[in-house]
């Protein structure tokens, strides 16, 4: 690594003790900005990389609630506001009891080149608890997430910092949220947060937006070959909003999904998923995934080894941080994957990364693929402050759009220094230079 980089480098390591995600995105992206550095010394001279490193603002704070048996709870909040060069922090709120500063970090590094990879005005941030929703009832969900916008109300707004959803905060959660804030403030601010449910100022796409977006990424990269997604293997990880909705376009575009999974196991079904049963036992009856294999014939339930050994053309892991690390790699090569496009954000190891690229699997990164999702948040962003609300197809449209510039603009920038195909590293060039630029205008702040 160039010689400012490492140092950059070694300073997070330093300066963040023990915080292993977050060195791992740094690690990532300062791997791949060697050729920009040598090409643009200005930005070393203004310290942008150390600056970059270091969140603006970090927010820490106590949630206690009270569950239905009666007991005080004691979790903990937080919000990195991590880049605001190019817009309002934005960024989901993360609940999972492995939620830490560290996972917070990491996220929200991550958003900022993302975010600035849309080409829409947003900058960069990230929140969360380590509060398990699981087998929570609604009402404690909703007591929870008052406590937390009771502290959270007094550092977000529309042009400050935008939170919308990621692991275990969705719908139900954006409204208890706004509800809250909206109570607080005596404020009905649409665009202080984004997710938000079709009637009370969401938007069309959005809840799709993630897992269509990786999608059509995929598209893109096939597109580019020659070739397209009719009559493609596909295996999806997670169950989730991002693997649903991508299992939802797959099977629109010609695709056959064989494989999907939650954190209890996976399921094969060589027909092709039924996306209608898999909607029911994972959305409305929030079950766990073998009830879909006990209620589907033809499909069986797998509750040891990975979702990876299954046979496939193309691979969306969908689930989360490091789900799929090198030996994944390895069954996925030898089974002979063709394209890998990460829907959840980092699930592949660096040591996997390394292996697609060795074997000359194409690799889309998160934040070039999964961009969708927030770049659906500032489409939402857009109708709320013109008090409008497009359409479904015009919606799906401007986020096909998207998705296709950031394809493109990635390979352009890969062309460019010397990189040709080389996804990784023209979505980090390209994120990176647009935050970049506008931090050497903005001045040392
Ligand atoms: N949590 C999503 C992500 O990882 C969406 C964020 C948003 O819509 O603000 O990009």
């Amino acid at each position: 690594m160039d010689e400012k980089l490492q140092h950059a480098y070694d300073e997070v390591l330093r300066r963040n003790p023990g915080e292993s995600e977050f060195h791992q995105a740094v690690l990532e992206v300062l791997d791949t900005l060697g050729p920009v550095v040598a090409k643009h010394p200005e930005y070393a001279d203004a310290a942008i990389i150390e600056r970059i490193c270091e969140p603006e603002r970090q927010i820490i704070f106590r949630v206690p609630w009270v569950d239905d048996q009666g007991q005080t709870r004691i979790n903990r909040g937080f919000r990195v506001e991590f880049n605001s060069a190019l817009g309002p922090y934005k960024g989901g709120l993360r609940f999972h009891p492995s939620v830490y500063l560290g996972i917070v970090k990491f996220l929200g590094f991550e958003q900022i080149f993302k975010n600035a990879l849309t080409g829409l005005p947003i900058g960069g941030g990230k929140g969360g608890s380590d509060f398990d929703p699981k087998g929570r009832s609604d009402a404690e969900i909703m007591r929870f997430c008052q406590s937390f916008m009771t502290e959270l109300y007094r550092h977000i707004g529309e042009y400050t910092d935008v939170p919308a959803g990621d692991i275990g905060v969705g719908g139900r959660e954006i409204g208890y949220l706004f509800g809250q804030y909206k109570r607080i403030t005596n404020r009905y601010e649409s665009g202080v947060l984004t997710g938000k449910g079709l009637g009370w100022g969401g938007s069309r796409v959005r809840t799709e937006a993630t897992g269509y977006g990786t999608v059509f990424f995929v598209d893109e990269i096939l597109r580019s070959r020659g070739d397209d997604l009719e009559g493609k293997k596909v295996a999806v990880s997670g169950s989730g909003n991002v693997a649903i909705y991508a299992i939802e376009k797959l099977q629109q575009l010609g695709a056959v999904v064989v494989a999907c999974s939650d954190s209890g196991g996976y399921v094969v079904d060589e027909a092709g998923i039924d996306l209608a049963l898999l909607k029911d036992v994972k959305e409305a009856r929030r079950q766990r995934i073998s009830h879909y294999a006990d209620e589907r014939s033809g499909a069986t339930f797998v509750d040891d080894g990975s979702v990876w050994s299954v046979p496939c053309e193309i691979a969306l892991p969908c689930a989360t941080q490091n789900e799929l690390d090198d030996t994944d790699a390895g069954a996925l090569i030898r089974n002979g994957v063709q394209v890998v496009a990460e829907g959840a954000n980092m699930p592949c190891t660096p040591e996997a990364v390394r292996a697609f690229a060795d074997a000359g699997v194409a690799f889309a990164p998160g934040k070039a693929a999964n961009a969708g999702g927030v770049a659906t948040s500032a489409l939402e962003m857009q109708q709320n402050a013109s008090r409008d609300s497009w359409g479904f197809e015009h919606t799906e449209q401007r986020l096909a759009e998207i998705m296709r510039n950031i394809h493109r603009s990635c390979l352009t920038a890969a062309d460019e220094y010397g990189q040709p195909g080389n996804y990784v590293a023209g979505a980090n060039i390209v994120g990176f230079t647009q935050v970049a630029d506008a931090m050497l205008a903005l001045g040392v702040i």
